[in-house]
Protein backbone atom coordinates (compact mmCIF):
# COMPACT_ATOMS: atom_id res chain seq x y z
CA UNK A 1 0.00 0.00 0.00
CA UNK A 2 1.51 3.47 -0.67
CA UNK A 3 2.38 5.28 1.84
CA UNK A 4 -0.34 7.79 1.39
CA UNK A 5 -2.83 5.34 1.07
CA UNK A 6 -5.75 5.40 3.95
CA UNK A 7 -8.31 2.93 4.69
CA UNK A 8 -11.77 3.96 4.13
CA UNK A 9 -14.82 1.50 4.77
CA UNK A 10 -18.28 2.59 3.52
CA UNK A 11 -21.20 1.08 5.14
CA UNK A 12 -24.13 0.09 3.06
CA UNK A 13 -27.72 -0.45 4.25
CA UNK A 14 -30.91 0.33 5.14
CA UNK A 15 -31.84 1.48 8.56
CA UNK A 16 -31.74 -1.08 11.04
CA UNK A 17 -29.45 -3.45 9.00
CA UNK A 18 -26.83 -3.60 11.91
CA UNK A 19 -24.38 -0.97 10.43
CA UNK A 20 -23.88 0.89 14.02
CA UNK A 21 -23.58 -2.46 15.70
CA UNK A 22 -20.82 -3.92 13.23
CA UNK A 23 -19.13 -0.34 12.82
CA UNK A 24 -19.09 -0.26 16.90
CA UNK A 25 -17.10 -3.92 17.13
CA UNK A 26 -14.87 -3.47 13.76
CA UNK A 27 -13.29 -0.39 15.08
CA UNK A 28 -11.44 -1.56 18.27
CA UNK A 29 -10.88 -4.72 15.99
CA UNK A 30 -9.16 -2.80 12.79
CA UNK A 31 -8.37 0.58 14.91
CA UNK A 32 -10.29 2.58 12.84
CA UNK A 33 -12.81 5.47 14.43
CA UNK A 34 -16.63 4.74 13.40
CA UNK A 35 -18.08 7.81 11.70
CA UNK A 36 -21.38 7.94 11.84
CA UNK A 37 -24.01 10.64 10.52
CA UNK A 38 -26.54 10.35 12.46
CA UNK A 39 -24.36 9.78 15.83
CA UNK A 40 -22.91 13.30 15.07
CA UNK A 41 -26.24 14.53 14.39
CA UNK A 42 -27.65 13.40 17.31
CA UNK A 43 -24.67 14.52 19.38
CA UNK A 44 -25.17 18.01 17.73
CA UNK A 45 -28.94 18.22 18.77
CA UNK A 46 -27.85 17.01 22.35
CA UNK A 47 -25.76 20.06 22.73
CA UNK A 48 -28.26 22.21 20.96
CA UNK A 49 -25.83 23.33 18.16
CA UNK A 50 -27.19 25.42 15.66
CA UNK A 51 -26.28 22.12 12.94
CA UNK A 52 -28.36 20.05 15.47
CA UNK A 53 -31.25 22.29 15.65
CA UNK A 54 -30.84 22.73 11.60
CA UNK A 55 -31.22 18.77 11.28
CA UNK A 56 -33.73 18.33 14.01
CA UNK A 57 -36.50 18.79 11.38
CA UNK A 58 -35.29 16.29 8.84
CA UNK A 59 -34.69 13.74 11.66
CA UNK A 60 -38.12 13.80 12.71
CA UNK A 61 -39.39 13.19 9.15
CA UNK A 62 -36.90 10.86 8.20
CA UNK A 63 -35.22 12.75 5.38
CA UNK A 64 -32.03 13.53 4.55
CA UNK A 65 -30.62 16.40 5.95
CA UNK A 66 -29.25 18.65 3.08
CA UNK A 67 -26.24 17.73 1.30
CA UNK A 68 -24.30 21.09 2.16
CA UNK A 69 -24.18 21.01 5.93
CA UNK A 70 -23.93 17.00 6.13
CA UNK A 71 -20.79 16.91 3.79
CA UNK A 72 -19.13 19.92 5.47
CA UNK A 73 -19.80 17.93 8.72
CA UNK A 74 -17.78 14.75 7.36
CA UNK A 75 -15.21 16.81 5.80
CA UNK A 76 -14.22 18.50 9.50
CA UNK A 77 -14.77 14.97 11.31
CA UNK A 78 -12.63 12.80 8.93
CA UNK A 79 -9.27 15.95 8.39
CA UNK A 80 -9.14 15.17 12.69
CA UNK A 81 -6.12 13.61 13.53
CA UNK A 82 -8.29 9.80 14.32
CA UNK A 83 -8.64 9.47 11.16
CA UNK A 84 -5.08 9.46 10.06
CA UNK A 85 -5.30 5.55 9.22
CA UNK A 86 -8.59 5.63 7.98
CA UNK A 87 -12.72 5.56 9.38
CA UNK A 88 -15.57 3.03 9.15
CA UNK A 89 -18.33 5.39 7.14
CA UNK A 90 -21.62 4.84 9.18
CA UNK A 91 -24.53 6.47 7.33
CA UNK A 92 -22.82 8.68 4.64
CA UNK A 93 -22.79 8.90 1.73
CA UNK A 94 -26.56 8.55 1.36
CA UNK A 95 -26.94 9.83 -1.93
CA UNK A 96 -24.81 10.23 -5.07
CA UNK A 97 -23.86 13.92 -4.71
CA UNK A 98 -22.70 12.42 -1.41
CA UNK A 99 -20.91 9.80 -2.98
CA UNK A 100 -19.12 11.78 -5.40
CA UNK A 101 -18.16 14.49 -2.66
CA UNK A 102 -16.49 11.80 -0.89
CA UNK A 103 -14.54 10.88 -3.60
CA UNK A 104 -12.93 14.01 -3.88
CA UNK A 105 -12.68 14.08 -0.30
CA UNK A 106 -10.77 11.35 0.03
CA UNK A 107 -8.81 11.39 -3.93
CA UNK A 108 -5.59 11.72 -2.40
CA UNK A 109 -5.67 8.64 -0.43
CA UNK A 110 -6.30 5.96 -2.68
CA UNK A 111 -10.16 6.44 -2.37
CA UNK A 112 -12.98 4.56 -0.85
CA UNK A 113 -11.45 0.76 -0.29
CA UNK A 114 -14.61 -1.15 0.18
CA UNK A 115 -18.32 -1.01 0.51
CA UNK A 116 -19.78 -3.79 2.10
CA UNK A 117 -23.66 -4.26 1.47
CA UNK A 118 -25.82 -5.20 4.55
CA UNK A 119 -28.87 -7.41 2.34
CA UNK A 120 -31.96 -7.45 4.96
CA UNK A 121 -35.30 -8.02 4.20
CA UNK A 122 -37.54 -5.42 5.42
CA UNK A 123 -39.60 -7.51 8.01
CA UNK A 124 -35.92 -7.57 9.32
CA UNK A 125 -35.73 -4.37 9.62
CA UNK A 126 -38.51 -3.62 11.18
CA UNK A 127 -38.79 -5.56 14.18
CA UNK A 128 -34.83 -4.25 14.29
CA UNK A 129 -35.78 -0.70 14.79
CA UNK A 130 -38.95 -1.14 16.63
CA UNK A 131 -37.03 -2.78 19.75
CA UNK A 132 -34.01 -0.44 19.40
CA UNK A 133 -32.56 1.23 22.65
CA UNK A 134 -29.65 3.65 22.85
CA UNK A 135 -27.66 4.89 25.83
CA UNK A 136 -28.30 8.61 26.15
CA UNK A 137 -24.95 9.31 27.44
CA UNK A 138 -22.35 6.87 24.83
CA UNK A 139 -24.67 5.78 22.09
CA UNK A 140 -24.03 2.38 22.46
CA UNK A 141 -26.92 0.49 20.97
CA UNK A 142 -29.21 -2.27 21.89
CA UNK A 143 -32.67 -4.30 21.20
CA UNK A 144 -35.20 -5.33 23.62
CA UNK A 145 -35.23 -8.34 22.71
CA UNK A 146 -32.33 -9.61 19.92
CA UNK A 147 -29.70 -7.65 21.95
CA UNK A 148 -30.95 -6.48 25.90
CA UNK A 149 -29.16 -4.76 28.48
CA UNK A 150 -27.78 -6.83 31.01
CA UNK A 151 -29.98 -4.24 33.18
CA UNK A 152 -33.46 -3.30 32.10
CA UNK A 153 -32.87 0.02 30.32
CA UNK A 154 -29.56 0.57 31.74
CA UNK A 155 -26.54 0.70 29.75
CA UNK A 156 -23.58 -2.07 30.00
CA UNK A 157 -20.83 0.28 29.21
CA UNK A 158 -21.87 3.36 31.47
CA UNK A 159 -24.75 3.02 33.08
CA UNK A 160 -26.74 5.44 32.19
CA UNK A 161 -30.63 5.55 30.77
CA UNK A 162 -31.37 4.07 27.26
CA UNK A 163 -34.03 5.59 25.16
CA UNK A 164 -35.85 4.91 22.09
CA UNK A 165 -35.28 7.04 19.12
CA UNK A 166 -38.10 9.80 18.16
CA UNK A 167 -37.65 8.73 14.66
CA UNK A 168 -37.75 4.74 15.45
CA UNK A 169 -41.55 5.35 15.42
CA UNK A 170 -43.76 3.22 12.76
CA UNK A 171 -44.70 6.27 11.16
CA UNK A 172 -41.42 7.59 10.78
CA UNK A 173 -39.68 4.43 9.47
CA UNK A 174 -41.97 3.79 7.01
CA UNK A 175 -40.60 7.17 5.12
CA UNK A 176 -37.13 6.33 6.13
CA UNK A 177 -36.82 2.89 4.44
CA UNK A 178 -38.77 4.54 1.33
CA UNK A 179 -35.84 7.71 1.34
CA UNK A 180 -33.31 4.62 1.39
CA UNK A 181 -34.64 2.89 -1.68
CA UNK A 182 -34.65 6.35 -3.45
CA UNK A 183 -32.07 7.77 -2.74
CA UNK A 184 -29.20 5.31 -0.91
CA UNK A 185 -30.22 2.43 -3.42
CA UNK A 186 -28.23 3.79 -6.57
CA UNK A 187 -25.27 3.63 -4.45
CA UNK A 188 -25.39 -0.13 -5.13
CA UNK A 189 -24.70 0.24 -8.64
CA UNK A 190 -22.55 3.12 -7.95
CA UNK A 191 -19.59 1.14 -5.71
CA UNK A 192 -20.62 -2.01 -7.92
CA UNK A 193 -19.50 -0.48 -11.14
CA UNK A 194 -16.55 0.90 -9.33
CA UNK A 195 -15.44 -3.06 -8.19
CA UNK A 196 -16.29 -2.08 -4.29
CA UNK A 197 -18.83 -3.74 -3.11
CA UNK A 198 -19.11 -6.30 -1.60
CA UNK A 199 -22.59 -8.22 -0.19
CA UNK A 200 -22.97 -8.93 3.38
CA UNK A 201 -25.50 -11.25 4.77
CA UNK A 202 -27.18 -9.14 7.65
CA UNK A 203 -29.81 -11.27 8.74
CA UNK A 204 -28.07 -13.70 10.56
CA UNK A 205 -27.17 -13.17 14.57
CA UNK A 206 -24.75 -10.18 15.42
CA UNK A 207 -21.42 -12.41 15.55
CA UNK A 208 -21.98 -14.52 12.47
CA UNK A 209 -22.83 -10.66 10.70
CA UNK A 210 -19.10 -9.56 12.19
CA UNK A 211 -17.76 -12.93 10.50
CA UNK A 212 -18.96 -12.39 7.27
CA UNK A 213 -18.11 -9.05 6.86
CA UNK A 214 -14.30 -9.56 8.29
CA UNK A 215 -14.26 -12.15 5.37
CA UNK A 216 -15.45 -9.76 2.99
CA UNK A 217 -12.94 -7.41 3.98
CA UNK A 218 -10.41 -9.35 4.14
CA UNK A 219 -11.19 -9.98 0.10
CA UNK A 220 -10.09 -6.67 -0.31
CA UNK A 221 -6.90 -6.36 1.76
CA UNK A 222 -8.64 -5.14 4.89
CA UNK A 223 -7.59 -7.51 7.76
CA UNK A 224 -8.24 -7.50 11.65
P1 LIG B 1 -30.07 4.58 11.00
O1 LIG B 1 -28.85 4.12 11.76
O2 LIG B 1 -31.31 4.04 11.59
O3 LIG B 1 -29.96 4.35 9.53
P2 LIG B 1 -28.95 7.18 11.32
O4 LIG B 1 -28.63 7.34 12.75
O5 LIG B 1 -27.85 6.80 10.40
O6 LIG B 1 -30.15 6.16 11.19
O7 LIG B 1 -29.60 8.51 10.73
C1 LIG B 1 -30.64 9.17 11.40
C2 LIG B 1 -31.08 10.40 10.58
O8 LIG B 1 -29.97 11.32 10.47
C3 LIG B 1 -31.47 10.11 9.14
O9 LIG B 1 -32.82 9.70 9.02
C4 LIG B 1 -31.24 11.49 8.50
O10 LIG B 1 -32.27 12.40 8.84
C5 LIG B 1 -29.97 11.95 9.20
N1 LIG B 1 -28.77 11.51 8.46
C6 LIG B 1 -27.85 10.59 8.86
N2 LIG B 1 -26.89 10.45 7.92
C7 LIG B 1 -27.21 11.31 6.91
C8 LIG B 1 -26.61 11.62 5.65
N3 LIG B 1 -25.49 11.03 5.22
N4 LIG B 1 -27.21 12.57 4.89
C9 LIG B 1 -28.32 13.19 5.29
N5 LIG B 1 -28.95 12.93 6.45
C10 LIG B 1 -28.39 12.00 7.26
P1 LIG C 1 -28.20 0.67 11.77
O1 LIG C 1 -26.97 1.37 12.30
O2 LIG C 1 -27.95 0.01 10.44
O3 LIG C 1 -29.40 1.55 11.77
P2 LIG C 1 -28.18 -0.79 14.33
O4 LIG C 1 -26.78 -1.30 14.45
O5 LIG C 1 -28.55 0.40 15.13
O6 LIG C 1 -28.52 -0.55 12.76
O7 LIG C 1 -29.16 -2.02 14.63
C1 LIG C 1 -30.58 -1.86 14.64
C2 LIG C 1 -31.17 -2.69 15.78
O8 LIG C 1 -31.01 -4.09 15.48
C3 LIG C 1 -30.52 -2.46 17.14
O9 LIG C 1 -31.51 -2.55 18.12
C4 LIG C 1 -29.51 -3.61 17.26
O10 LIG C 1 -29.30 -4.00 18.62
C5 LIG C 1 -30.21 -4.73 16.49
N1 LIG C 1 -29.29 -5.60 15.75
C6 LIG C 1 -28.13 -5.26 15.10
N2 LIG C 1 -27.58 -6.32 14.49
C7 LIG C 1 -28.40 -7.38 14.74
C8 LIG C 1 -28.37 -8.78 14.38
N3 LIG C 1 -27.38 -9.27 13.62
N4 LIG C 1 -29.37 -9.56 14.81
C9 LIG C 1 -30.38 -9.04 15.58
N5 LIG C 1 -30.47 -7.75 15.95
C10 LIG C 1 -29.49 -6.92 15.54
ZN1 LIG D 1 -23.72 4.01 27.62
Amino acid sequence: MAANERTFIVFLGPPGSGKGTQARILEKKLGLPQVATGDLFRYNLKNETELGLLAKRYMDAGDLVPDEVTIRMVEERLSREDCAPGAILDGFPRNLHQAVALDEMLASYGGVTVVPLFIVDDDTVVARISGRRVCRNCGAVYHVEFNPPRQDNICDACGSELYQRDDDRPETVKNRLYVYYKQTGPLIGYYFAKGLLEEVDAMQPVDDVTAALEAALAKRGVTV
